[in-house]
């Protein structure tokens, strides 16, 4: 989903009104978590706690790589999947909503989970034996064309993690949805062009070979040389060329204008990437708001911390499976009157409601649509959730006579279309009263 961050004062907004808001893309992630990896000595609170860590080590690597988007867990559900390792068959249970993964896509699309990550205990090719290779995790496409960095097709939005596998894995594989992939330096230690292919020639991990023991040869013949890293697109293939370490593993989506001791030799500092041929940072930045907008939450969803006005809502909008008629940003009015409603702190992420839309009209004068939202007749004192609605708003506040005074006279100057309850509450005035006691 795409909304901005923020950050609500908490003294009831006495004078504090006005919110801060910072201008960074935000983009949901939701993990399937298959629940066999809950066991004696790893419960459900510690694996919530993991992916939350996920979340958070990859936006400090998101903002290392000067890239203004960050990721928020939508959501974390345990499920019980019919357990099998082979990556095809998961992928495919996914596809078709079987063995423990339900609903997947309606769920994304009501919650606004723009990626849905599948979260497992092993992960391989499905072969035995000799053949079997171990996955740390797969992406579903590495996606090359506007569809698929638009995940049309659902799938084109999901991953499998192994859970041991960690951030470096989560990071790497959500990479690949994001259209990179390997890197010029991975298809030479491997001799296979196909680590090449991604969406812009720049679409790329980065890093440097000094030597290599031979083309594709076991890690366990590497030793690292000065200079040598990889970054996390080139992720766990750096143990072709040298010892994957916290030395020569880089944390970054490679960049060429981060320029950085951990990239260069000799002791000097060196680009974490290479204008044509390694700047995923570049990419990512090109396509973040494509990838925000896969999914937007349905209004019902949102955090609202008084119970009555999310009956409200839900009654005038309930969940629709597979529309998008009630998202957030199609929310254009809120009728809750009478409600018995204290706090409107959750109204203020309905995006739909913070401008006005003038839509053409054939021949004829444009219609426009200024958001109207009704909530007379409740016990609303403050009015911080208000400040972000559109200021063509018309905002009905009759009857709510606790109100407070200074945030309706603030409103009154941005938000021309308010009406006023007959009566407010001064809460300045109550305090110094409240001390004369
Ligand atoms: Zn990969």
């Amino acid at each position: 989903m795409m909304k901005k961050s923020i950050i609500n004062s908490v003294i009831s907004g006495l004078c504090l009104a006005s919110t801060s808001v910072l201008a960074n893309v935000e983009v949901g992630v939701r993990f399937v978590v298959d629940d066999a990896l809950i066991n004696n000595w790893r419960s459900e609170e510690t694996i919530r706690d993991e992916l939350e860590r996920w979340i958070l080590e990859t936006n400090t690597m998101l903002s290392d790589s000067n890239i203004a988007m960050s990721l928020y867990s939508a959501e974390t559900v345990m499920s019980n999947m019919a357990a099998d390792s082979d990556e095809s068959v998961i992928f495919n249970n996914m596809r078709r909503e079987i063995n423990g993964f339900n609903n997947l896509e309606n769920r994304a699309d009501e919650i606004g989970a723009d990626y849905t990550i599948a979260v497992v205990p092993s992960l391989d090719n499905g072969l035995t034996g000799d053949d079997r290779q171990a996955y740390c995790g797969i992406a579903n496409t590495v996606s090359r064309n506007m569809d698929e960095i638009n995940a049309v097709d659902f799938m084109d939005s999901t991953v499998i993690v192994d859970y041991d596998c960690s951030t470096d894995t989560f990071a790497h594989e959500l990479g690949h949805v994001f259209g990179l992939s390997h890197g010029a330096q991975v298809a030479e230690a491997l001799g296979s062009t196909s680590h090449n292919s991604s969406y812009h020639a720049y679409s790329k991990g980065w890093g440097r070979i000094v030597s290599q023991a031979s083309v594709g040869d076991s890690f366990e013949d590497e030793v690292r040389d000065d200079g040598e890293f990889g970054t996390i697109m080139v992720g766990n293939y750096l143990q072709y060329w040298s010892r994957r370490n916290a030395t020569t593993f880089v944390g970054i989506f490679s960049n060429p204008d981060v320029v950085d001791i951990a990239c260069g030799e000799n002791g000097s500092a060196g680009p974490c990437g290479n204008a044509l041929l390694g700047n995923a940072a570049r990419s990512i930045r090109d396509f973040r708001t494509n990838f925000a907008a896969h999914a937007t939450p349905d209004v019902h969803t949102l955090n609202y911390s008084d119970s009555n006005l999310r009956a409200c809502i839900s009654q005038t909008y309930p969940y629709t499976p597979g529309s998008s008629l009630y998202d957030i940003n199609r929310i254009t009015s809120i009728s809750c009157t009478a409600s018995d409603i204290g706090s409107i702190d959750g109204l203020e992420g309905i995006t739909g409601l913070h401008s006005t839309i003038v839509r053409p009209t054939p021949g004829g004068w444009p219609v426009v649509e200024a958001p109207f939202v009704d909530l007379s007749d409740n016990r609303i004192v403050n009015l911080d959730a208000l400040y972000q609605l559109s200021p063509d708003s018309t905002i009905n506040l009759q009857g709510n006579n606790v109100a407070s005074c200074h945030q309706l006279d603030e409103l009154e100057q941005t938000h021309t279309n308010l009406i006023r309850p007959d009566r407010c509450l001064n809460i300045a005035a109550l305090i110094s009263t409240l001390a004369l006691i």
